[in-house]
């Protein structure tokens, strides 16, 4: 029963991300079913899951192929690794597979168990890439403030969430940040295009600042996600590409959130059309039904690794866990066979932008943006200006406290709320979604009038 599990949840489950003080005296809402693009709680409430989980459940939940593979690989082989001159089938074939949907320069994978784990393979992969090309003073990765690549000690210290570095001294060395391409915040003065230019700009400034021949990387989200679905105008990320081009440094994409289809492309730098050498992914990769991610290594790199050769000391107990890698080819095959990523770029995405973006018609909205099935809003306490709510109002938590309690999961960020569905959203489940969305919008208006 409900406050049963309650009860040890809150005694003993120390939740990520949580006040698990508040929590426990609250009680978390225990979800025990899914289906499609709902959940059900303990207490029978079905609830429309707007944020895919943590934006992993691209393929909607109840997926029975998913589980039959996963229940066939585990009585086959549960089990094994391949650090020494071993494999499995499902990991070699999942490798083949991953190269097949990737952009053409990539060619290998490395696997991890997470996003985390991705980005810190993409770290020590960096570093050993210019050890190897004997400029091992190249070390510096070049990231953005409000971006969230992990929780790890180097996912966190690439990401950009000053609340995340103050607790544990981050970001270790060798890690600095720029400001994010956030057209509301930083340049709203300016033509959206421009200002892709001058954010893109910011990068090249860090180069010279730090030195063009100590910098080894930069790594970004092609939308940023956790930080509020930053979407960057579309002149941002080839002009990041040129810069990096410009002085020969690493071009890595975070499509941890982004990739398998959420921005109605397989990845988000196929969207923003640039070329990155090397590309984190996790989430979508299994849907989330299981963990798995791992990092698409690009010929640029991979040729080094391999030429050189030598040992790269890095890898995870469960690299290329079967079971994983097994669940994984069926959801890419469910999203190649549903035509998901198609759907995505010429339904559905284009439905719900139609829809989402006229919420900015709303006394409370400033602006209303999607970018394939990742939206946000912002609420403003002027229209006209676009002027900020006090944060001590917390207007954005209230806001998400009325989706939760009216049946639908929506996330804030600050005031920027932010959805992300299953990619096998329909047209009249938008609707329902964005009929919900608008519902609490007025509820919200109501209680600031108070
Ligand atoms: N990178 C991005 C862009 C993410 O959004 C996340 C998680 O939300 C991660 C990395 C970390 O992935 P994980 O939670 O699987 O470690």
């Amino acid at each position: 029963d409900t406050q049963a599990i309650q009860a040890i949840d809150g005694a003993h489950y120390l939740h990520p991300f949580t006040d698990n003080q508040a929590l426990g005296k609250k009680g978390a809402r225990v979800m025990v079913k899914g289906e499609g693009i709902y959940v059900w709680d303990s207490e029978g409430h079905k609830i429309l899951d707007g944020m895919s989980g943590l934006w992993c459940v691209n393929v909607g939940y109840g997926r029975k192929e998913l589980a039959d593979a996963a229940y066939k690989q585990l009585l086959e082989m549960p089990y094994y690794n391949s650090f020494f001159q071993t494999t499995n089938i499902p990991a070699a074939q999942l490798a083949k597979l991953l190269t097949e949907v990737t952009p053409p320069q990539f060619n290998h994978v490395f696997f991890s168990g997470s996003g985390s784990e991705g980005n810190d393979t993409v770290v020590r992969m960096v570093r050993r890439y210019w050890d190897l090309l004997e400029q091992p003073q190249r070390k510096v990765i070049i990231s953005r403030h409000n971006a969230y690549h992990g929780s790890t000690m180097c996912g966190a210290s690439l990401g950009g969430m000053s609340g995340m570095h103050a607790q544990g001294d981050l970001p270790i060395p060798n890690i600095t940040h720029i400001e994010q391409p956030y057209w509301y915040e930083n340049g709203r003065d300016m033509d959206p295009d421009a200002f892709g230019i001058k954010a893109a700009g910011w990068l090249e400034a860090k180069i010279l600042e730090v030195g063009p021949e100590k910098v080894a990387a930069f790594i970004g989200e092609p939308v940023q996600g956790a930080g509020g679905v930053i979407i960057p105008p579309k002149t941002y990320w080839p002009e990041i590409q040129r810069i990096c081009d410009k002085y020969g440094i690493l071009l890595v994409s975070d499509e941890v959130i982004c990739g398998f289809g959420r921005l109605g492309e397989w990845w988000g730098c196929e969207k923003f059309g640039y070329k990155p050498d090397l590309m984190t992914f996790a989430k979508g990769v299994t849907s989330g039904y299981v963990p798995l991610g791992g990092v698409m290594v690009g010929d640029r790199v991979a040729n080094v690794l391999l030429e050189k050769g030598g040992e790269f000391n890095h890898g995870y107990t469960y690299s290329g866990h079967p079971v994983a890698c097994a669940v994984a080819i069926e959801n890419i095959d469910i999203i190649r066979r549903e035509h998901l990523v198609e759907k995505v770029r010429e339904e559905t995405g284009p439905y719900l932008k139609e829809k989402f973006e006229a919420l900015a018609d709303h006394p409370l909205v400033g602006i209303a943006e999607t970018c394939g099935l990742v939206a946000g809003l912002v609420l403003v306490k002027d229209k006209k200006t676009l002027e900020a709510f006090d944060s001590a109002l917390e207007v954005g938590m209230v806001c998400r406290g009325h989706m939760f309690g009216n049946g639908m999961i929506m996330r804030a960020v600050g005031d920027r709320m932010i959805i992300a569905p299953p990619l096998v959203i329909t047209r009249a489940q938008i609707d329902e979604m964005v009929a919900l969305i608008r519902l609490c919008l007025d509820k919200t208006y109501e209680d600031l009038k108070q």
